[in-house]
């Protein structure tokens, strides 16, 4: 069982039963806000009370889960958020910040590039394609294949979600920019907000709570969940979750599961590793992207969400690359 540090201050049960997060107190002051099963945040997000301002880090897919995710930072700290921090430009990170126009979106300088590049492409596709891709996940649904009915399960909300809101989205780019690493000084608490390079993304940033043993990932972290590489660059992966491991932090909030410890990252980082080993051991066979097929995984992460579609896309990915 997994030690839950004792915690002081306002409950969370006024605010615990949000349609798209589950709140879950990490610290004095600190709340892991947890996208919940069938809700239209998908991506998991932060709360941090500095004493004298309050940080969220990444706001959920939609509109709707910034409002409740602006809501529980109010309840939660006695205040509206003041400073809003995006980890990378996707958007189950992004888009909830629409919601919260009151605060300044801040972000790496590389990251602002890509929501105003990558975002917008994603945006535009959303609006072109959500549509068929909704009724593609729909149809999955009665599958024989359970591990295709779980990924319809979580997926088709997503794409309903992306429907439902990308005609309202208006993309927000980051107002305040930084390089390398920023901090929040409060009376209670300060708060390391740091960009690790190239993993997840182009460009993936954490916060971390040296006080409290705490640190927000995004998805450099995905616990229980297969990660998604093909955006990225795994061997940068690989190397930012060293850096988190060296922390020695208590609690990992990943961008995508529960919330999570060292013994999350240490499994992520074996399973990045062990892909790459697999996918030049097939290489080595002959065996290329285009005729990979359809393989699940067979080591600890066959347990994981969603070996279905990432393995192989994840796989697809590395061999492409060694293809050239
Ligand atoms: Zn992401």
């Amino acid at each position: 069982m997994r030690r839950r540090p004792v915690v002081s201050g306002p409950t969370v049960s006024a605010v615990s039963a949000g349609r798209h997060f589950s709140l879950e107190p990490l610290a004095d002051g600190v709340w892991a806000a947890v996208h919940r099963a069938g809700g239209w945040a998908i991506g998991n997000a932060g709360i941090v009370d500095l004493g004298d301002a309050t940080l969220v880090f990444d706001a959920g897919l939609t509109p709707e889960a910034g409002v409740e995710l602006a809501a529980a930072a109010r309840s939660l700290t006695g205040r509206p958020p003041t400073h809003l921090l995006l980890s990378h430009y996707h958007n189950d990170h992004l888009r909830g910040f629409q919601a919260l126009p009151d605060a300044p979106l801040f972000a790496s300088e590389t990251t602002r590039g890509l929501v105003d590049t990558r975002g917008r492409e994603e945006l535009a596709s959303d609006l072109e394609h959500g549509a068929a891709r909704l009724a593609e996940t729909k149809a999955l649904e009665h599958d024989d294949d359970p591990v295709r009915r779980a990924f319809a399960g979580a997926f088709v909300p997503y794409w309903e979600a992306l429907v439902a809101t990308a005609p309202r989205i208006a993309l927000r780019l980051p107002e305040v920019t930084f390089e390398g690493r920023m901090r929040f000084h409060g009376p209670r608490r300060s708060a390391d907000f740091a960009t690790l390079g190239a993993g997840h993304t182009p460009d993936d940033a954490v916060l971390i709570l040296p006080d409290d043993g705490v640190v927000f990932c995004g998805d450099l972290l995905f616990v229980a969940s297969h990660p998604y590489l093909a955006d990225g660059d795994p061997e940068g992966w690989l190397r930012a979750l060293e850096t988190l491991k060296r922390l020695g932090a208590g609690r990992y909030l990943p961008g995508h599961g529960p919330v999570g410890t060292a013994a999350d990252v240490d499994a992520l980082s074996a399973h990045i590793g062990d892909l790459l080993a697999k996918a030049e051991d097939l290489h080595r066979q002959g065996v290329t992207a285009a005729d990979l097929g359809d393989p699940l995984p067979e080591d600890a992460s066959a347990a994981w969400d969603f070996a279905f579609p990432f393995y192989r896309a994840n796989l697809r990915f590395v061999l492409r690359r060694l293809e050239g």
